[in-house]
């Protein structure tokens, strides 16, 4: 596939994130406050909810985008997804008979704030990095124990907090908790001092499936509407001293952040990939009829305050283990419900080497070894400090972007005495 030319000229840079290839959704903010649903294209937002308000969209129900939320749209299902991609495509073209009509509901991207895209129902977060899972369990536990036994057979999850999910660019404040110091008797309340962040792929669930009906991986693939980047923000003290045995609560129940857009399945279709050969064969119902994994690069930003911002690791996303099509699968396989809305984390995406780790615990292994950034050091994120993702999958002559996902870290709030 090539580049696909747009008469909004600056959809058509090959290094721009948001080409007529991709249309991602999202749910900004202008001038009268109110909640307006729109697609990116190059350096605008089309707004949908006008656009619907006036009649000028394919739908086939009313006032779909009035809430200021892609849900109800996703529950419409995967034929209206695609034919309303078509229409969008057909209208944002070079040489449209709609540009006349459409380029009147062109908003300037640097005009409007981004809120989240949807409602999120229900958040799970998976640990299908193996890379990730390896250097966790070899600081936690020990390198012979590293990989608990269920690893390569499931993908493991928790139930996590949809309450706390965020948008780019909402600060996050320091959490408190009870975290054991080392060589301690008795655990301390406070401030974490071991924040961190993971850096993973949050898949949207489109369509629901029904309690008491497991799915197989295929219908789980089509039941995925789109992906964002996911910082799961991860408080590592408060983990070390809470997680067993029933795994991780208040250390990562705080924030999770997302970016702005729902990259869809289908922007990202021809960036399918396999999941890596397996170790041991899996179970018939977790077994992949296809690829379903996506070849994204990824990278970390830090930026601490009065510094200039840094890389700190670059990975990708086809590394993974399990693919989201299987965590859907597995999540459903007791009779879960899942539904529109629902947000699975990948887990924490790393790679064989020190620059391709997707958390700090990881890159300074455990605050051992300090990354030099300037004149400053880190172990883990102060006050003050800025972590950005960025994802996008390379075409020849065009990108999918998936813009920012960023959070800064301000103090702890003072707890009443
Ligand atoms: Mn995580």
């Amino acid at each position: 596939m090539a580049l696909l030319r747009s008469w909004v000229t600056s959809a058509n840079d090959p290094n721009g994130p948001f080409p007529l290839n991709n249309l991602p959704y999202g749910v900004f903010v202008q001038g009268d406050g109110d909640l307006h649903c729109g697609v990116a294209i190059g350096d605008q937002i089309l707004n949908l909810t006008r656009l619907e308000e006036d009649e000028h969209l394919n739908l086939p129900e009313i006032l779909i985008f009035a809430i200021g939320s892609w849900n109800d749209f996703m529950e419409l299902g995967p034929k209206v997804w695609a034919a309303f991609r078509a229409f969008l495509i057909e209208a944002l073209e070079e040489g449209s008979p709609k540009q006349a009509t459409f380029s009147g509901y062109l908003v300037p991207m640097a005009e409007a704030n981004m809120a989240m895209p949807f409602d999120v129902a229900e958040y799970t977060d998976f640990y299908s990095g193996r890379q990730h899972a390896t250097n966790v369990g070899t600081m936690f536990r020990g390198a012979e124990s590293a990989l608990p036994p269920n690893w390569l057979h499931i993908p493991i999850g928790y139930n996590g907090r949809a309450s706390t999910v965020v948008v780019s660019g909402t600060d996050i404040h320091r959490p408190l908790g009870q975290r054991k110091p080392a060589g301690e008797d008795a655990p301390v309340f406070g401030p974490s001092r071991r924040l961190d962040i993971e850096l993973e792929m949050g898949a949207i669930v489109g369509t629901p499936s029904q309690m008491g009906q497991p799915i197989s991986v295929a219908e789980a693939d089509e039941m995925i509407f789109g992906y964002v980047l996911l910082n799961d923000w991860s408080a590592r003290d408060l983990q070390a001293w809470e997680y067993q045995p029933l795994g991780p609560f208040q250390a990562k129940a705080f924030a999770t952040s997302i970016s702005p857009w729902i990259v869809t399945a289908a922007a990202l279709n021809s960036f399918r990939t396999s999941t890596p050969p397996r170790e041991v064969p899996l179970l018939p119902y977790l077994r992949e009829p296809g690829p379903m994994l996506y070849d994204i690069d990824l990278s970390v930003v830090i930026q601490t305050k009065g510094g200039s911002p840094q890389i700190i690791s670059r990975t990708n996303y086809a590394t993974m283990y399990f693919s989201a099509a299987q965590q859907l699968a597995h999540h459903a396989s007791s009779g879960c419900a899942m539904n529109t809305g629902d947000l699975l984390g990948s887990g924490t995406i790393s790679g064989v080497t020190k620059d391709t780790f997707g958390s700090l615990l990881e890159i300074t292994w455990g605050g051992k070894e300090p990354l030099t950034l300037g004149k400053e050091t880190r172990t883990f994120i102060e006050d003050g400090d800025t972590l950005t993702l960025l994802g996008h999958a390379q075409g020849d002559g065009f990108r999918i972007g998936f813009g920012d996902c960023a959070g800064t870290i301000l103090p702890a709030v003072e707890f009443p005495a």
